[in-house]
């Protein structure tokens, strides 16, 4: 696997990035990865030795496994809130009452929208809000679907 391209690394110590570098020729060819901060400046501007190309894609490996693993048990719990949410969502409202809810929220996103790109609104409150209104909408598309069988976004 080559890691080079698509990730930098920085230096723990200094926070300088990391360079490649190649060590050697022919068969005893390898790369190490250097603090650019220790290599132009010295070994008194930074402690951190050179990694060896091998180990640091391992540490990398590893590191990645972790961030997976950690995704896998959020998209769970995400799962599981999102289905105790729909039977309570569909216990607490009728049909006609989801309906309307759903078309309520879409004007407010539409008109959320429409204020936006006329008065050029704080991004961040603008993308709090959307996202509040967006993740309603989704809920009651869900519950909307789940109740009719009918893709409520083919109708939005
Ligand atoms: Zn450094």
């Amino acid at each position: 696997m080559s890691i080079r391209f698509q990730v930098s690394f920085f230096c723990q110590n200094c926070g300088s990035k990391f360079r490649r570098h190649r060590w050697g020729t022919g068969k005893h060819k390898k790369y190490v990865w250097q603090c650019i901060n220790r290599q132009l400046n010295g070994v008194e501007s930074c402690s951190t030795k050179p990694v060896k190309e091998k180990e640091l894609e391992q540490a990398f490996l590893r590191a990645m496994n972790k961030v997976i693993g950690l995704k896998e048990a959020f998209m769970k719990t995400l799962i599981q809130n999102i289905n105790k949410r729909i039977n309570n969502v569909e216990q607490e409202y009728s049909m006609e009452q989801i309906d309307s809810r759903l078309t309520e929220l879409q004007q407010e996103l539409m008109s959320l929208v429409r204020l936006n790109a006329k008065t050029g609104l704080d991004t961040r409150v603008v993308d709090k809000e959307y996202s509040t209104l967006a993740a309603e909408i989704e809920l009651m598309a869900a519950v909307f679907v789940f109740k009719t069988g009918v893709d409520v976004r083919e109708i939005l």
